[in-house]
């Protein structure tokens, strides 16, 4: 059986931990120390990378001395040994894995697409980084709002219960922002009550699904006459294209 896990790093990242019969992978860890305390003497048989920032690359050096395993992530990324490309599948823990270029936060930015099977039929398994959070998306540090939108829109097409593992608790500001572009939304609305009451008993908010994230997260929901409305009332031109609905509530989002 298959169990994914957070393992809580700095102030708010996850680095997430994948288990199947005593076989262990983590994603983006950007701190060794809290991997090498979970895993509690076992041996890690590889790590995951989605892009190069330090706060999902910082532990590579010190994991790859203490376990001596495989790093698959974007090539250009000092410490990884199996480069990785768009289109690329690997196999992981005996799943197939798709890989994905989703430019935007950053130029090299990857998302992972583990496929599992269960006995009730497919379960996809998404690990996004920074690019697609519950209820927002990262910043754009490298990429255009074309890029990001273009990465963002590949994301919300996959099925809609596909589990969405990104790696920052932010999803209890990302909905206040929502809320603010989005008022009427009453799905939204139950979100936002849901995740309190977690953040309060202090609990992790996630995985969330896609359909979940095309419900309520505004930046999956451009083409919707309500945000384009409020895109309008933050900077866009009257009756603005999807990319630039995205591109003003970015905006907004950054000074929010
Ligand atoms: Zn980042």
């Amino acid at each position: 059986m298959l169990t994914i896990s957070p393992i809580p790093a700095f102030n708010d990242n996850y680095i997430w931990h994948l288990e199947r019969d005593g076989e262990h992978w983590v994603v983006d860890p950007g701190e060794a120390q809290p991997v090498i305390d979970a895993l509690a003497g076992e041996q890690l048989a590889g790590i995951l990378i989605t892009h190069h920032h330090l706060d999902h690359t910082g532990g590579i050096a010190e994991l790859r001395e203490h376990y001596d395993c495989p790093v698959y992530g974007p090539g250009s990324i000092d410490g990884v040994t199996e480069p990785l490309a768009d289109g690329d599948k690997i196999e992981l823990l005996g799943y197939p894995v798709r890989v994905m270029a989703v430019p935007g936060h950053t130029l090299d930015h990857l998302a992972l697409l583990l496929e599992e099977n269960t006995s009730d039929g497919q379960q996809y398994h998404l690990f996004c980084g920074d690019t697609l959070f519950a209820g927002g998306c990262g910043r754009l540090f490298e990429g255009t709002p074309e890029q990001m939108y273009a990465s963002l829109s590949k994301l919300g097409a996959l099925p809609p219960e596909t589990l969405v593992y990104c790696a920052h608790e932010y999803t209890l500001a990302n909905l206040r922002f929502a809320a603010a572009a989005e008022p009427g939304n009453s799905v939204l609305q139950n979100r936002i009550s849901e995740t309190e009451s977690l953040r309060a008993r202090d609990q992790v908010t996630l995985p969330s699904t896609i359909g979940e994230e095309l419900a309520t997260n505004p930046f999956l929901r451009c083409h919707i006459p309500a945000l384009s409305r409020c895109a309008s009332n933050h900077g866009a031109e009257n009756n603005p294209g999807e990319v630039a609905v995205f591109a003003s509530l970015r905006k907004w989002k950054d000074n929010f």
